[in-house]
């Protein structure tokens, strides 16, 4: 059986800063979508508001067509990070959760023709449910960590971190060229193939690392 765990978020002491997220980081997920597979990483940005827990269940926006699931290895930054190489990377994060980029498909779609920004589609307050936190150290091999989402029992969304077309370590080191990072702050990174609209009182389970299992719902 999974190991359901209870660990507050506010336990770790640190206000919820920006979330960088990335897109298109798995390449099923990609083709699913139509879109091309890219040579840099897409990123964008979240701000702290979208974060909500999952804890009690959330919300979803309505009237404005699809809101898409998307299940993502979080990654909670622990030190002020900037201009780092792959190698450092680990050093700035001290646990791992899931979240949900929330997204509102057909908004985005709509974005996406007219070469807009993605923000109202995605970073809505209430965009980002995330699971409790596990410590890094909790987590079986960095290298080589599964994500699984289940709706109503049944499993949507499967993948692991090597599937990932920019590695965690790349990454961070990449987001770290561009904004600096700060303690509190959460990367998101990228979703695998699976993706689906979500409805009020779907149940959800979201599965880290084969080990650790979050539920939540959509009220
Ligand atoms: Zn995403």
């Amino acid at each position: 059986m999974y190991q359901h765990i209870t660990m507050e978020n506010q336990a770790l002491n640190l206000l919820p800063g920006k979330v960088v997220c990335v897109g298109r980081n798995y390449a099923e997920h990609a083709k699913e979508l139509g879109n091309e597979i890219p040579d840099t990483p897409i990123l964008f940005m979240k701000p702290a508001t979208s974060l909500v827990s999952f804890d009690g269940g959330f919300s979803i926006p309505g009237n404005q067509g699809s809101v898409h699931h998307e299940v993502e290895i979080a990654l909670l930054v622990c030190k002020q990070t900037k201009n780092i190489g792959p190698d450092q990377a680990w050093d700035s994060i001290s646990h791992v959760a899931l979240a949900l980029d929330l997204t509102l498909r057909d908004v985005q779609n709509k974005l996406k023709e007219k070469s807009h920004p993605w923000e109202i589609a995605k970073a809505f307050d209430g965009a980002c449910p995330i699971s409790n936190w596990v410590p890094v150290l909790d987590i079986a091999d960095i290298n080589n960590i599964t994500l699984q989402l289940e709706k109503n029992g049944e499993l949507k969304q499967n993948g692991n971190s090597r599937q990932m077309i920019t590695s965690i370590p790349e990454l961070i080191a990449y987001i770290s060229n561009i904004f600096t990072l700060m303690p509190g702050d959460v990367i998101l990174t990228g979703t695998p193939a699976g993706v689906g609209p979500l409805e009020h009182g779907d149940e959800l389970t979201a599965v880290l690392d084969n080990k650790f299992a979050f539920d939540t719902r959509v009220l």
